[in-house]
């Protein structure tokens, strides 16, 4: 059985969309120039840069857009490149574009128990654009093909009097009704994070325990939660943006390594330690339940997002993501984690100023 060495949050920074959902991240600030990304590296060079012995072992990578993940030119290429040297990938979808995604499931099909879908639900603009039974066609699709799948609904108030509907549509479609995200306020640089309602926070709460999902159970319990325990990110997990190979420790670290470069140059892997810069864990779903933090006690990965009665996940794919981090990782030597605090400290120094001057520049902008 494969256990997962490190969980890289990959980012292709398109912005284009054929959806408009109003609680959209991109939207909320405003960034949506409908543009593609522009790739620095080539998918055979990217491929380069994942060689398995350079990562110390199987990797879970997550690839997300700034705007629909596949629309990106060449995600198909991406994704075997990736695939094809043993790693796991998960994409995060609006499941629409259905000539992207057969592209994808035709070229990877080989590596398809590898594969793995987050299929993001946005109820009102399927039933707006006529896409309902285009989205569903090919969620059941890709189960088909081999590949694990899971849906999920960004709670918010716009879908309160359609909450019955979505899920009775998932539930005849798929089998189980979808998982819940808690849908996110975006606001700038270090302020306290709101989540994107008129309800009070016991009510959002009460709105999603009505779909039984252990995802939004875990994310409501972390939401705003400052994480002070030492945590591996930067080493067991990163950041990576696949436009530009810049790999980071994790959101608020200004320590960064373009890793596509030169695929040979080792990786500088190194643990934020006690001194996370963020005010929280914002997608603690996937770190904490896949254990960047060891001394935390979580569900895993595969518990917070599999409908098992279902099966949207193979059996492969539910031992993988059942790992911990810390089964294939050894934990540092005490006098390793006080290096690590001390670059942490400067690091998260060099953050805060560099927040603060962005927001002055903004604020000077207007
Ligand atoms: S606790 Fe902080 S450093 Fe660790 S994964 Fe979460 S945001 Fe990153």
């Amino acid at each position: 059985m494969e256990k997962i060495k490190r969980f890289i949050e990959c980012l292709i920074p398109i912005t284009g969309c054929n959806l408009k959902c109003g609680y959209c991240y991109v939207i909320q600030r405003n960034k949506r120039s409908l543009q593609s990304a522009v790739m620095k590296y080539s998918p055979e060079q990217i491929g380069l840069a994942m060689n398995k012995m350079r990562w110390g072992g199987t990797c879970y990578f997550s690839i997300c857009g700034a705007g629909e993940t596949i629309l990106q030119k060449d995600i198909e290429e991406i994704v075997f490149n990736i695939l094809k040297n043993g790693h796991y990938v998960n994409i995060t979808t609006n499941g629409t574009i259905t000539n992207q995604l057969n592209k994808i499931l035709d070229k990877s099909l080989s590596f398809i128990n590898h594969l793995h879908f987050s299929f993001s639900f946005h109820y009102l603009e399927l039933l707006d654009k006529n896409l309902l039974d285009v989205f569903f066609d090919n969620v059941k699709k890709c189960k088909e093909k081999g590949a694990s799948i899971m849906v999920q609904v960004n709670m918010c108030d716009e879908y309160l009097p359609y909450l019955e509907d979505m899920k009775n549509l998932c539930i005849k479609n798929i089998g189980a009704m979808p998982q819940i995200a808690a849908t996110r306020k975006e606001m700038s640089g270090l302020q306290k994070i709101e989540l994107l309602t008129s309800h009070t926070e016991q009510e959002y709460k009460m709105f999603g325990k009505s779909f039984n999902s252990p995802l939004f159970d875990f994310t409501m319990k972390n939401f705003n939660v400052k994480r002070k325990e030492f945590c591996y990110a930067g080493d067991w997990s990163g950041n990576l943006n696949l436009a530009t190979g810049i790999f980071r420790r994790c959101y608020a670290s200004c320590i960064h390594q373009d890793i596509f470069k030169n695929p040979k140059e080792k990786i500088n892997f190194l643990a934020v330690g006690n001194h996370c810069g963020s005010s929280f864990c914002m997608n603690s779903s996937h770190f904490m339940s896949l254990g960047t933090i060891p001394s935390l006690q979580a569900p895993t990965y595969a518990h917070l997002r599999n409908r098992k009665e279902s099966g949207w996940y193979t059996k492969e794919m539910e031992n993988f993501l059942s790992g911990k981090l810390k089964d294939n990782n050894n934990e540092y030597s005490s006098f390793k984690k006080i290096i690590c605090n001390s670059v942490g400290l400067i690091d998260n120094l060099i953050y805060f100023i560099y927040v603060r001057i962005k927001k002055n520049r903004r604020k000077n902008a207007y």
